[in-house]
C-alpha cells in the first residue's frame, strides 16, 4: 500500500488538512489509540470524493468519524485511512417557522453542543435531549444518539449521504428504522447534512429541561475521566449497568482502565490505559455476563484496527 503516495496526493489536492501517521490519542475521547496512516479532515464534498478516490486506487481501507466520542482505536493504530468533516460541514442554517415546526439544516461536523445551544438561544425545543451528549452531529445521528428514551432520530426530517462511487442522496428520515443506538443507515454511507425539526418554545422550559438532564448527567456519569461513555448497549428491557454492577465489576480494574465506581457501563481511562486494558475488561464483562445471564452483551463503542473493527452504521 502506497501510503506516502496517497499522503503526497492528498496533500495537493485537498481544501482541508492531512496528517501522516496521525495518533488517534489526540482524535479519541478515550485518549487512547496509535496511528493511523492518514487522518483527512475533509472540508468539501470535493475532500470527500478525491479521498474515497485516492483510497480505491491505493486500496486503502477508510472510515469517517466525528470526534471520536464512542471509538476505541487500537494501541498499534491502524493502517487505513480516518476521515473526519470540517468546513462547509460545520455550518448551521435555521429555515422560518412553518406552522409548529422550524427547520435547522446542520452539517455533520457540527459539535452536538453548538446545535443543542443554537436550538436553545433561538427558543427552539427539541433538543434538549442531547444536552451533554459529546461528539458531532454525524456521529449522532449513526448512532441515534440518546437517551434511554429518545433518540436523535425522532427529529429528522432528512439527511444528504455521501454514497461512495455514486455521490450524494437524499434519504428521508421515515426511511429509516431508527432504532436503539442504530440509525440503519446503509453501511459506507457518509452522512454530510441534515435537516432536524425543532419546535418553537419557551425559553425558559428549554433551560429547565436542559437544567435537569445535564444535573442527572452530573450525578450519575463519571464525567471527570476519559471515557467512550457507555460502553454496552441495553439488553432489551434490562440495563447492561445493572447487571456489570449485579456482577461486583465497579472498580474492576487491568492496567490503566477502570470500570466506574459511579456506572459500571462506564470503563474510564485513569490516565495510562491501553487500548488492550479496556478491551481486556470489554471481554472478562462479557464473559461473565453470559456465564451467569446467558445474555451475549453488545457494545454501543465503535472499534477501529481491531479483528472485530467496526464502524458500523
Ligand atoms: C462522557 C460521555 C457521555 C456520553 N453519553 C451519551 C449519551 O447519553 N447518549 C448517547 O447516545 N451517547 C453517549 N455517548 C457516546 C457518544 O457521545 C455518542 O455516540 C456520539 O454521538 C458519538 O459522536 P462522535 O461524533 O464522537 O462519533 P464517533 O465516536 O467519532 O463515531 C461514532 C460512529 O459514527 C460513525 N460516524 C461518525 N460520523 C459519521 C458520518 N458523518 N457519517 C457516517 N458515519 C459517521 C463512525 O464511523 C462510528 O461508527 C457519550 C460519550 C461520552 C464520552
Amino acid at each position: 500500500m502506497a501510503i506516502l503516495d496517497a499522503y503526497s496526493e492528498l496533500r495537493g489536492s485537498l481544501d482541508g488538512n492531512v496528517y501522516l501517521d496521525e495518533p488517534m490519542n489526540r482524535r479519541t475521547s478515550y485518549q487512547i489509540g496509535g496511528p493511523v496512516s492518514l487522518f483527512v479532515e475533509c472540508a468539501s464534498v470535493h475532500d470527500l470524493q478525491v479521498c474515497l478516490t485516492v483510497a480505491a486506487a491505493e486500496q486503502m481501507p477508510w472510515a469517517v468519524i466525528g470526534r471520536g466520542s464512542n471509538l476505541l482505536v487500537h494501541d498499534q493504530g491502524w493502517r487505513g485511512m480516518v476521515l473526519t468533516l470540517t468546513g462547509q460541514f460545520k455550518e448551521i442554517v435555521l429555515g422560518e417557522v412553518d406552522g409548529a415546526t422550524v427547520p435547522l439544516v446542520a452539517g455533520s461536523g457540527v459539535i452536538l453542543a453548538n446545535l443543542v445551544q443554537t436550538a436553545f438561544k433561538n427558543g427552539f425545543s427539541g433538543f434538549e435531549f442531547a444536552v451533554g451528549i459529546p461528539g458531532t452531529l454525524g456521529g449522532a445521528l449513526v448512532m441515534n444518539a440518546g437517551t434511554s428514551t429518545e433518540g436523535i432520530g425522532a427529529i429528522v426530517a432528512s439527511l444528504t449521504v455521501y454514497r461512495p462511487e455514486v455521490g450524494l442522496l437524499r434519504v428521508q428520515g421515515y426511511e429509516l428504522p431508527w432504532e436503539y443506538r442504530c440509525s440503519g443507515i446503509t453501511p459506507g454511507d457518509i452522512i454530510v447534512e441534515a435537516e432536524l425539526l425543532a419546535k418553537p418554545s419557551n425559553v425558559a422550559q428549554i433551560q429547565g429541561r436542559m437544567e435537569a438532564l445535564l444535573g442527572r448527567r452530573k450525578a450519575t456519569q463519571p464525567l471527570n475521566k476519559p471515557s467512550a461513555g457507555s460502553v454496552f448497549r441495553n439488553p432489551p428491557g434490562d440495563s447492561a449497568g445493572a447487571i456489570i454492577e449485579g456482577l461486583g465489576f465497579k472498580g474492576y480494574r487491568v492496567g490503566g482502565a477502570e470500570v466506574s465506581s459511579k456506572h459500571a457501563n462506564f470503563i474510564v481511562n485513569n490516565g495510562s490505559a491501553t487500548a488492550a486494558d479496556v478491551l481486556a475488561i470489554i471481554r472478562e464483562i462479557r464473559h461473565r455476563v453470559k456465564e451467569e445471564y446467558g445474555t451475549e452483551l453488545q457494545t454501543e463503542v465503535q472499534f477501529i484496527g481491531f479483528e472485530e473493527t467496526k464502524t458500523t452504521n
